[in-house]
């Protein structure tokens, strides 16, 4: 039978159905094209022969030409172990396999000239090699095998199968013969000539057979933008349809209320990213398309000012706007903070959460109803279905990260036409990540910090330095500034760590006690009444010290605070760390930011000490977060997937992520719908491609 990309592996000759199905159950390749997609993922140079006695105690994997002139079988139960004997003409060395001997025991051949390959190492006095490569001369030459070889990505079910490395590659040097000829081309040939890269066919063949690194790296390059540039082409097109081809609201007019705020109640000079953002907001909200942005800023970059200047534009065009906060802590200081900014204007403000009283909430309730509401504040209270809007034009949702795509649709439900949705985040997250996990928003980055702040001093103390350390919170706060110990707390291990943070607080309780000192603690068993308590003292000032745990991550804004103490800080991540130092620099004071740890912690744990001591711009401390952690951890539990990529990687491939989304919005700028003759080929692929990675279509 004739073999195509759509043939299961299971008819390429040494594969059979019990390989086939651990090919399927290991790496996830089923079909010969499958197969053809696995990428090496490095190269080794195979033109160099050495002698046996060039070996040295440093070798890497070397390579020899010889003949094997004995092999068995041994070990205890009889065939856990294959040794053999190879001799380069000059000297000998033992061939030793743990895993598979049965198997490779028929694939070696005897007294014929080999190829081996692999990492000499000493057992027993003499030098060995476990698991090498062997291949017979004839087959290597016929190949021309002395250049660069593939390495791919096995596992140990499969490597026992003869499916390793090398086995794969023969796999798919057999795979190859029968396919090559049906593999066809899947992008213009202009973009091919613009970009200059190889055609898809050529890429296969050079990606697995290269003769030069170059070329390997240009077909690499070509087969990971033809999956990002299909992936972008896919989001974009869900994008189109969740904006321009979703109606809004028209918010027409920048008016009254929004130039009586700039000119008059504008407590100081937009930055230039705000100027920026809120120009680009503008725009949006007047397409009579519906705005679905993320903005993304760093913690005190200055988001609530934009957020407000938005919501007064719509409600100079006659819409109610709406604050969505994750917490009530923060729906709180927002209200505050806004309505002490609009104090002179003729707006109506109001604040729902889940602790407002029924007596208050009707009143409200009916002002959002009758439309005489202008700008509400809240939290996930205002989700539920008694709250009922006249006329909502614009959400705006802070901290993101804790709000779901289905409770972001909630709110949509309450107005006819889709309000306008603004989505901040002060957790910055990559680029190219946000491109990909947001593909549906439209992104804007406030990427300045307003004039006069001072970058926050971080340092790395270990416990030996707590003396000190103790010292400088005196000083800081014998010049009135306030302290925040904050202690780690993690699920897992909860009580443990409820012990650490009350050992922590009773001993910084020695060092400062009353009256001089005092200290404010907040953690999550205590009730939401006293931690609302101890927390309005720590703002106004009457505690000099709060001892928390991660609870005041998110946006409390104390200025006045100008040191920060993470105990412990080995555990916790870097955007974690990054926020809660966040809570610090807030006023004109400079402010400093110490990281306790134990002596010993990991490698990981010391790259992302270094990262917080090094900088305080969140985007950089994003990308090192990415890059420790990956794209999918970064996302966390609660978004919805990634996109399943087979051959490009979002971390590794950024820049190749930007030029496919560059190329595929210029693409659908002029052919929306791919029906030009030289898009015909990115037509016919797009629906091929997504029944192939059925996951792309649910992103966002
Ligand atoms: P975040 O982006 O973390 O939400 P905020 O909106 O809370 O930041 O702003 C942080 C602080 O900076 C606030 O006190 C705010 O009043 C102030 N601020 C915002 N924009 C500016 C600006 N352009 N110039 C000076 N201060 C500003
Ligand atoms: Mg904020």
């Amino acid at each position: 039978m004739s073999i195509n990309l759509e043939s299961s592996v299971a008819y390429l000759k040494g594969v059979g159905p019990k390989r086939a199905e651990l090919l399927q159950s290991e790496l996830g390749v089923q079909t010969c094209f499958d197969l053809i997609q696995h990428l090496p993922f490095r190269y080794e140079d195979r033109s160099i022969f050495y002698k046996i006695s060039d070996i040295s105690a440093e070798s890497s994997a070397l390579q020899f030409k010889g003949k094997i002139l004995k092999k068995t079988l041994v070990g205890a139960k009889k065939g856990s172990r294959l040794v053999a004997v190879f001799n380069d003409g000059d000297k000998e060395l033992e061939l030793v396999w743990f895993k598979g001997a049965k198997w490779i025991l028929n694939q070696i051949p005897l007294k014929v000239d080999v190829i081996i390959y692999g990492r000499p190492t000493v057992f027993a006095g003499k030098w060995n090699i476990a698991h090498p490569e062997v291949e017979r001369a004839d087959a290597f030459e016929k190949r021309r095998g002395g250049g660069l070889h593939p390495v791919y990505s096995s596992t140990e079910k499969l490597s026992a199968r003869g499916l390793n490395s090398p086995g794969l590659a023969r796999l798919i040097r057999s795979a190859w013969a029968e396919i090559y000829s049906d593999i066809d081309e899947t992008l213009p040939d202009n973009l091919l000539a613009e970009l200059k890269m190889p055609t898809r066919r050529k890429a296969f063949e050079q990606v697995h057979f290269p003769r030069t690194p170059s070329e390997a790296d240009k077909a690499l390059k070509r087969l990971k933008f033809e999956e990002l540039l299909y992936l972008q082409l896919v989001l974009l097109k869900q994008k189109k349809a969740t904006t321009v081809d979703l109606p809004g609201v028209r918010f027409e007019k920048v008016g009254e209320k929004f130039n009586e705020f700039f000119e008059k109640h504008l407590p100081f000079e937009l930055t230039g990213a705000q100027k920026i953002v809120i120009k680009e907001i503008r725009v949006d909200v007047n397409t009579g398309r519906h705005m679905n942005r993320l903005l993304q800023g760093d913690v005190g970059s200055g988001k609530t000012i934009v957020a407000l200047m938005t919501s007064l534009l719509a409600i100079d065009n006659g819409f109610q706007a709406c604050i969505m906060a994750p917490t009530e802590i923060l729906a709180r200081q927002h209200a505050e903070g806004i309505s002490d900014l609009l104090r002179e204007m003729d707006v109506r403000v109001e604040i729902i959460t889940g602790s407002t009283k029924k007596s208050d909430r009707k009143p409200i309730l009916e002002g959002l109803a009758d439309g005489s509401v202008d700008l509400i504040i809240g939290t996930h209270a205002l989700i539920e279905p008694t709250v009922v809007f006249k006329n909502l034009g614009f959400v705006v949702i802070d901290e993101q990260h804790r709000f779901g795509v289905a409770q972001r649709s909630k709110l949509w439900a309450k107005a006819r036409l889709a309000p306008h949705v603004l989505v901040m985040t002060a957790t910055p997250i990559p680029r190219t990540l946000a491109m990909t996990a947001y593909g549906d928003l439209d992104i804007s980055v406030l990427d300045e910090l307003p004039p006069g702040r001072k970058e926050i001093i971080t340092a790395h103390r270990t416990d030996a330095g707590r003396l000190s350390v103790f010292a400088f919170v005196e000083k800081q706060i014998s010049q009135g500034r306030q302290v925040y110990f904050v202690y780690p707390l993690i699920e897992e291990s909860a009580t443990i760590d409820h012990k650490d943070l009350m050992d922590g607080y009773e001993s910084i309780s020695r060092r400062f006690p009353l009256p001089k000192f005092r200290i404010g603690i907040v953690h999550g068993r205590m009730k939401p009444a006293d931690k609302e308590i101890e927390m309005k003292r720590f703002v106004s000032g009457e505690s000099q010290i709060l001892v928390a745990t991660t609870v005041i991550e998110v946006g409390v804004n104390v200025p006045n605070a100008t040191l920060m103490v993470i105990e412990s800080a080995e555990r916790f991540g870097l955007s974690q760390m990054h926020q809660l130092r966040g809570r610090v620099g807030r006023g004109g004071d400079q402010s400093y930011c110490v990281l306790m740890t134990k002596d010993e912690f990991g490698k990981e744990a010391r790259r992302r000490l270094e990262t917080m001591c090094r900088t305080n711009d969140g985007f950089e401390i994003a990308e090192v977060d990415m890059e420790i952690r990956g794209p999918g951890d970064i996302m966390g539990t609660q978004q919805s997937g990634l996109p399943d990529l087979r051959m490009a990687d979002i971390q590794k491939d950024k820049d190749l992520m930007i030029t496919a989304r560059y190329i595929a919005k210029r693409v659908l700028d002029v052919d929306a719908e791919l029906e030009r003759d030289e898009h015909s080929s990115l037509r016919n692929n797009l629906d091929r491609m997504l029944k192939d990675r059925p996951n792309w279509s649910q992103i966002s």
